[in-house]
């Protein structure tokens, strides 16, 4: 096969994977320039191809190459445009700074420190907790556990506690792995009789990052050997850091002892981002790209993407891939234009029966509970919580807020929304809850 002929065949292949739109503006311009055995080069027109391929689908060219050519490819990116100095210098920077890791065995994202990490009120609290691991590992909390939705900067996080001591403490033996890989390794391991190797490798860390652990859910080896890990870690104070899209008392499907585990140390939320630091991770992000933003884009972006910062950052690079492309600054105009199969228009109004839906699920009880006449703690500050987010996130009358409840008075949605204000001045986490279920309302 000639390189043409493997490089279109790849090609489809990934097509087929990521549909016609992204097909055509991700990896059609991409060109295949070189061939030789295991390694392959590829001309990409600018670098933010390159991160957002990297991304994205960091193994969908190498699998689909590999599959047409029958043997594992590794890929190395050719940027065809000029590459600022400055930014060269980062990449590669960057680049030697994961493989010295790569080396030690430590496989971190160079990227994701605490020094690019931008906080707010929305994840002020897990930042603080990280920092503190950071500075002494196995002293402060163990397990730092970190729970929140998609794309909040959870993976970012944990790695930076991981970049920092790599830095600091030399002799330390880190290992991040996602929990799918933990799991694949025990399984491995129970098949070829190799559990002594895998304990062997677990159990003598200095610092243990398992990302994804919702991921354990329903596997019972692996349930068990982390158990016995996180015991050994924990009684030599090694640390521990793990993160989740949920807290450990909705990973439903784990032992008890495993979830009392979870919750021994210090258990810290990520919610979703509010419009400052929304605002502020773009104006990093440009920065550090060398993207040109103007503050009426900036604005645009944070108000039309308001949970996932991974989206956030990826219209920012497609933004930033565009105007290298065409030369043409980048305005509201062109954003709206080139971001149109990401954002939408529709604003959606917030309504009562949506705040319901959305506190009930946060509290994990039922909608029709918080409607029914039952006043015991557990529905009773809930309900509370909708009136109060009814009355400040929607323009209905505190009569028909009341009616939506059951059938209450608009005296009680007064007093609950005096109540929920002094339950935010005097508790602050009450209060960061509050502000997540407002940020989630309004998305
Ligand atoms: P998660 O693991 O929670 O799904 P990630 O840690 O992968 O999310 O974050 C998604 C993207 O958003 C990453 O590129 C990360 O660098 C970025 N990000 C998330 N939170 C922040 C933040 N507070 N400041 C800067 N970048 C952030
Ligand atoms: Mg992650």
């Amino acid at each position: 096969m000639s390189l043409e002929e493997i490089w279109e065949k790849s090609l489809s292949l990934i097509e087929k994977k990521v549909g016609v739109n992204l097909f055509e503006l991700w990896f059609k311009p991409i060109k295949l320039v070189q061939l030789k055995e295991q390694n392959a080069s590829m001309e990409i027109p600018n670098r933010f191809y390159k991160e957002w391929i990297e991304d994205y689908y960091p193994n969908l060219m190498s699998d689909a190459l590999g599959g047409v050519v029958g043997h594992p490819v590794t890929i190395k990116f050719k940027i065809a445009e000029k590459v600022d100095a400055e930014l060269k210098k980062m990449d590669a920077r960057l680049e030697g700074r994961k493989q010295r890791l790569a080396n030690k065995g430590i496989h971190l994202n160079p990227k994701y420190t605490f020094e690019n990490f931008i906080t707010g009120p929305s994840n002020q609290f897990a930042h603080a907790a990280a920092v503190a691991v950071a500075d002494s590992p196995g002293m402060s909390y163990n397990p730092l556990f970190v729970y929140g939705g998609v794309g909040l900067g959870k993976t970012h996080l944990i790695t930076a506690i991981g970049n920092i001591i790599a830095d600091k403490r030399r002799e330390f033996n880190i290992l991040y792995v996602s929990a799918e890989q933990f799991t694949n390794e025990v399984v491995a391991a129970v098949r070829h009789g190799k559990t002594e190797e895998l304990k062997g490798k677990y159990r003598n860390l200095d610092l243990l990052l398992i990302d994804d652990i919702q991921f354990i859910e329903n596997k019972n080896a692996t349930q068990e050997e982390l158990f016995h890990t996180i015991n050994t870690l924990y009684e030599r104070q090694k640390q521990i850091v793990l993160s989740s899209d949920r807290p450990p008392k909705e990973i439903k499907a784990i032992t008890d002892r495993l979830r009392s585990r979870f919750s021994m140390g210090l258990i810290a939320d990520i919610q979703p981002p509010e419009l400052e630091l929304r605002m502020a991770i773009i104006q990093k992000k440009a920065e550090i790209e060398k993207i040109k933003l103007t503050e009426n884009v900036v604005a645009f972006l944070a108000t039309k993407i308001k949970t996932n910062i991974r989206e956030l950052e990826g219209c920012l690079i497609r933004l930033g891939a565009h105007t290298s492309l065409t030369g043409s600054p980048i305005d509201v105009d062109m954003a709206r234009d080139v971001l149109k199969d990401i954002i939408s228009d529709d604003e959606r109004p917030v309504t009562v029966e949506n705040i319901l839906k959305v506190v009930s699920e946060f509290y994990g009880i039922k909608c029709q509970e918080m409607k029914s006449k039952k006043r015991t703690r557990e529905i009773a500050l809930p309900r509370q919580v909708a009136m109060y987010l009814s009355k400040q996130c929607t323009d209905a009358s505190l009569n028909d807020i009341g009616k939506n409840f059951g059938g209450k008075d608009h005296a009680t949605v007064i007093y609950a929304c005096k109540q929920m204000e002094e339950k935010r001045a005097k508790d602050e986490d009450f209060d960061r809850k509050v502000q997540g279920l407002i940020n989630r309302i309004k998305t």
